[in-house]
C-alpha cells in the first residue's frame, strides 16, 4: 500500500466504469491511477479525483499496466473558486499539460508541487490577474525543470540593470542595448529594466514571494511573451491548453 498527497492533473475514461487519473506528488513525480467504478463512486471520492482537487490517496501495491490501483482517497482541498471562471480552468489545464510533459514518474518534484497548489489557490482566489499566474508559473516551472534564465547581468559589458535590454529566449541570457548582437534577431525580447527585475524576481525569491510583485502595464506585455516562449522553447513543445486559454481570455 502506498499513501501519497497528490494533485489530480488529468482524468481520462476507460470501459464504462472506470477512469485513469494522473497525480502530481512531491515524493514520486507524476503518477498514474486506476479509479474502478468512477461512474457509480461516491460524491466523496468523485470530488476528490476530480480535475484538480489536491487529495489524500491509498494506492494498491497491485498494478494494473504501468497504473497504480485506487483503494481509497479523501480531498484535502478542493479549488472551488476555479469552477467560476473559464479562463482560470483552461490556465490550469495548461499547467497540467505542462508538468504531464516534462515530469518523470519516481522523479521528487516537491518544488514543482508547491509551484502547482499555489498557482492553483491564487487562480482559485482570483487574487492575481491570470497573466501573471500564467507567467510566473511559467518562469519558475522553466527553473525547476533545468532550464533557469541566467539573470545576473550582461552577457557582454557586466552591466547589472540596464534601462534597456534584450532577453534571448535560446540562450537563456541578457545583453543590454549597446551590447545586443544586431545579426539573428528573431529569438530575442526586447525589454526594460523594471520587467527585468520580475524576471529576477520570480526564478530567484523564496516561494512565497514569487507571486508579490507589481508592474506597470509596459514593462507586463515582454514579461509575459518571455515567460511564454522561454518555457515553450527550452522543454520543446507547443500546447494545445495554451491556445485555448488564449481564446478564452482574450489573447492574454
Ligand atoms: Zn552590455
Amino acid at each position: 500500500m502506498l499513501n501519497v498527497k497528490g494533485v489530480v492533473l488529468s482524468q481520462t475514461p476507460v470501459g464504462e466504469q472506470d477512469r485513469f487519473i494522473d497525480i502530481l506528488t512531491a515524493e514520486y513525480g507524476v503518477i498514474e491511477v486506476l479509479v474502478k467504478g468512477a461512474a457509480k463512486i461516491t460524491s466523496k471520492t468523485g470530488s476528490a479525483t476530480q480535475l484538480f482537487a489536491y487529495s489524500q490517496f491509498s494506492l494498491a501495491d497491485k498494478k494494473h499496466g504501468r497504473a497504480r490501483i485506487l483503494n481509497s482517497v479523501s480531498p484535502i482541498h478542493i479549488f472551488y473558486g476555479l469552477r467560476s471562471s473559464v479562463p482560470a480552468v483552461a490556465l490550469a489545464s495548461y499547467f497540467s499539460q505542462i508538468i504531464g510533459f516534462s515530469v518523470l514518474p519516481r522523479a521528487g518534484t516537491p518544488e514543482l508541487l508547491r509551484l502547482m497548489l499555489n498557482s492553483l489557490h491564487y487562480l482559485s482566489e482570483g487574487t492575481y490577474p491570470t497573466a501573471h499566474i500564467k507567467a510566473v508559473f511559467e518562469l519558475r516551472a522553466a527553473s525547476l525543470l533545468g532550464f533557469m534564465p541566467d539573470v545576473v547581468m550582461c552577457r557582454t559589458c557586466g552591466t547589472y540593470l540596464p534601462a534597456e535590454l534584450s532577453f534571448s529566449v535560446e540562450g537563456g541570457y541578457f545583453c543590454c542595448k549597446d551590447c545586443r548582437p544586431a545579426e539573428s534577431m528573431a529569438h530575442w525580447i526586447d525589454m526594460r529594466a523594471a520587467s527585468l527585475q520580475a524576471v529576477r524576481h520570480i526564478v530567484l525569491s523564496d516561494f512565497e514571494k514569487i507571486y508579490a510583485f507589481r508592474l506597470g502595464e509596459l514593462a507586463q506585455e515582454p514579461l509575459y511573451a518571455f515567460a511564454e516562449a522561454f518555457l515553450q522553447y527550452h522543454i520543446d513543445r507547443h500546447f494545445q491548453t495554451l491556445d485555448f486559454y488564449k481564446v478564452v481570455s482574450g489573447g492574454k
